[in-house]
């Protein structure tokens, strides 16, 4: 099989012991042994969200758990209030719309976090919105939104909030509880390092109120009441058959996070981040965010001036075996994107930089081989930890 690296954000590189457990033969879904295996996974799931209450596992990539997270909430006219500064804000506003919500938009210049303070006029104003959404953080402009401060000021709001976490959770500070989030969801490919094809959600109370006051959810798939109730049940069960393998996957894959520690991972995941900021930097190549947004988990660089996105990432995967993401919509051609989320360490990043800095030189951009590798290297420098 093709040995390329992948330095994408999402799908992420699994772990040998991961792949491993998918290849268990199958049991039967209805049954203590599976059930077992179903409320280990969802425990698991909720200490990385770091939430008290209950997280269920949806048969579906993130997308699923965003959907169930607005389908479940809302009936036709709901206001619900989407921060959109890029692809994923985007959805949420859209899949509000396809549930016939009304989607009430706050626009953020991509490449920008959200100004807090935003949200709470924009509640003033409306004293009728259900729920706010936000991305954590928001993988296609590199940009980590302030979901802390965030939830500070949903605190004196009834909205529910509903908050993105698919490309940071297991990756990035993220407490659903200490940060008031109502409805959290993620998914299995990304930070959490399992195969893709798995999405997880937590609800709060009051996000279970807000289900049970929608009598006729439009969605039947994703209807989380059938989902609580499956999970309830002893043993535990899902309302319909889930991906067992896949399951099996994130039970390994949770149980990995729990070996390194959640901690410990957050802090690999920093130090992967600054490595890759200081690497182009020193390239002499401009970040797309502002540092002090940048995301810990992707990080989004401007294409220099003469060299093509094609022509990057082609030579990075076909003569280095690396792969990097492109830039979407209206940035597509103009940034490109390294994802350090998963299972990555100073040994993906130097591998990745050292191709970067033979790339771009061969592209014609002008490099001092070795600085970037070099200022990866230092960053992980005992005496710079
Ligand atoms: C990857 C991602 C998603 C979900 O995408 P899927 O392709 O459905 O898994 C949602 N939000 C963010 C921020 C993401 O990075």
């Amino acid at each position: 099989m093709d040995e390329t690296l992948l330095m994408i954000p999402g799908p992420t590189r699994v772990a040998q012991r991961v792949l491993k457990a998918m290849s268990e033969n199958i049991v039967n879904h209805r049954s203590a042994l599976f059930g077992k295996i179903l409320s280990e996974t969802s425990e698991m799931m909720s200490d990385v969200f770091r939430t008290n209450n209950k997280s269920y596992l949806l048969t579906g990539s993130g997308t699923a758990a965003m959907e169930a997270a607005i389908a479940n909430i809302i009936e036709p006219g709901d206001k619900v209030l989407n921060v959109v500064g890029g692809k994923f804000g985007q959805r949420f506003s859209q899949i509000v719309e396809a549930f016939g919500g009304e989607s009430i938009r706050i626009d953020v210049e991509w490449g920008k976090a959200v100004n807090p303070d935003e949200i709470g006029y924009a509640l003033e104003e409306n004293d009728d919105i259900k729920a706010v959404t936000v991305v954590h953080n928001e993988t296609s402009t590199g940009v980590a939104n302030p979901i802390k401060e965030i939830g500070k000021i949903m605190s004196d709001y009834d909205a529910l909030y509903v908050v993105d976490t698919v490309s940071s959770l297991g990756g990035d500070e993220v407490d659903v509880d200490g940060y008031g989030i109502d409805i959290c969801v993620t998914g299995s490919q990304k930070c959490l390092a399992a195969p893709p094809g798995m999405a997880a959600i937590t609800l709060s109370d009051d996000a279970w109120s807000a289900v049970e006051g929608v009598s006729n959810p439009r969605t039947y798939y994703l209807n989380l009441k059938k989902y609580r109730k499956s999970g309830d049940a002893e043993p535990p069960e899902t309302p319909y058959t889930p991906a067992v393998s896949l399951i099996y996957a994130m039970h390994e894959a949770l149980k990995v996070i729990m070996e390194e520690g959640l901690n410990n991972r957050i802090k690999r995941h920093k130090l992967a981040a600054e490595a890759t900021r200081n690497a182009i930097k020193a390239l002499g190549l401009e970040l797309f965010p502002d540092e002090s947004v940048s995301s810990t988990t992707v990080t989004a660089v401007r294409l220099p001036e003469g060299v093509t996105d094609g022509e990057l990432r082609d030579t990075m995967r076909n003569k280095y075996h690396v792969e990097l993401a492109g830039g979407q919509d209206h940035l597509k051609g103009k940034i490109f994107r390294i994802g350090h989320m998963g299972n990555i360490t100073h040994r993906e990043l130097i591998t990745t930089i050292s191709g970067l800095e033979m790339t771009l030189r061969e592209l014609g951009f002008e490099v001092e081989m070795g600085e970037a590798v070099a200022a990866v290297a230092d960053t992980y420098l005992p005496e710079n930890l």
